[in-house]
């Protein structure tokens, strides 16, 4: 872990930490646990991090973000919940760039790199975990579905607590861009969302192939139903098949939209063009 919670109940990152200044009373930063930790100085190409001994108290708690490998869906909670206390604590945050462009089968991407070249002279670079733990002076962005899964699988969750998004002139959260999709459903009805795209996540309960649109549909709840939308102009870029897809939990992207036709039934909508707008988890 790379964040800890001092005595005084403030929260200092492995990079800041001074024993002389913060002292020696230091304690796991996720609110369940708090239990004591040890920093670890830096040292043969490891950065510095905090620990627990696996001594006595100090062994993280079973609900602790710490305690073992965490899934996509618990990693997506976790850094939901320490974004808000990082935030409070005014951590560094490193802001990045949101670019899926290149999975977009409607935009020309040699027009568009060219445009973009245009502007700056390198490309930003696909955000990686040493980019979170190190200050790089290059922009980093996420350009893929598939980084996105590779972050929350892979990294520990207060270094993702400090991702910072920026998109479509927002700054972001990132724990409030990914959304299981039945909360994003009821922030969409209660017109609590932003005009950008979001990451949808859940399990994928029914598809129904039409002549002129597909509906993949996520499990119903209580609030409502969820459908992804593939228009018959981009159906030769989405070739799963159904079996492909049902039962299968998912990572979706693309804009949130109520269907204002069928007010009764609350559905929200989200449309997508090719395989590369799902991502499976
Ligand atoms: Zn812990």
């Amino acid at each position: 872990m790379h964040s800890a919670l001092l005595a005084d109940g403030k929260v200092v990152t492995a990079k800041d930490y001074d024993e002389k200044m913060h002292g020696v009373r230091i304690v796991c930063m996720d609110k369940c646990c708090n239990v004591p930790v040890y920093f670890i100085p830096s040292s043969k190409g490891v950065i510095s991090h905090f620990k627990t001994s696996g001594k006595g108290s100090s062994v993280h708690k079973e609900e602790c973000g710490f305690s073992r490998k965490l899934t996509f869906q618990e990693t997506v909670a976790k850094v939901s919940e320490y974004q808000t206390s990082l935030r409070e604590h005014g951590i560094r945050e490193i802001v990045v760039k949101l670019n899926l462009n290149s999975i977009d089968p409607d935009i020309d991407v040699k027009t568009n790199e060219r445009k973009q070249r245009e502007k700056i002279e390198k490309e930003p670079a696909d955000l990686d975990e040493d980019a979170l733990k190190e200050d790089k002076p290059t922009p980093q962005s996420i350009g893929s579905l598939r980084s996105v899964k590779k972050l929350f699988t892979s990294v520990e969750p207060d270094l993702l607590a400090t991702i910072i998004v920026s998109v479509k002139g927002e700054r972001i959260p990132i724990s409030e861009l990914i959304r299981h999709h039945d909360i994003a459903h009821v922030a969409v009805w209660e017109d609590k969302t932003l005009n950008v795209p979001y990451f949808i996540h859940g399990c994928i309960e029914k598809v129904i192939r039409r002549k002129k649109v597909w509906y993949i549909n996520f499990t119903a709840t209580e609030n409502g139903f969820f459908s992804l939308i593939i228009f018959d102009r981009h159906f030769k870029h989405f070739t799963l098949k159904d079996n492909e897809l049902i039962g299968k939990e998912v990572l979706a992207y693309g804009m949130l939209k109520r269907n204002e036709f069928n007010k009764e039934k609350k559905s929200t909508e989200m449309i997508i063009k090719t395989n590369r707008y799902i991502e499976f988890l």
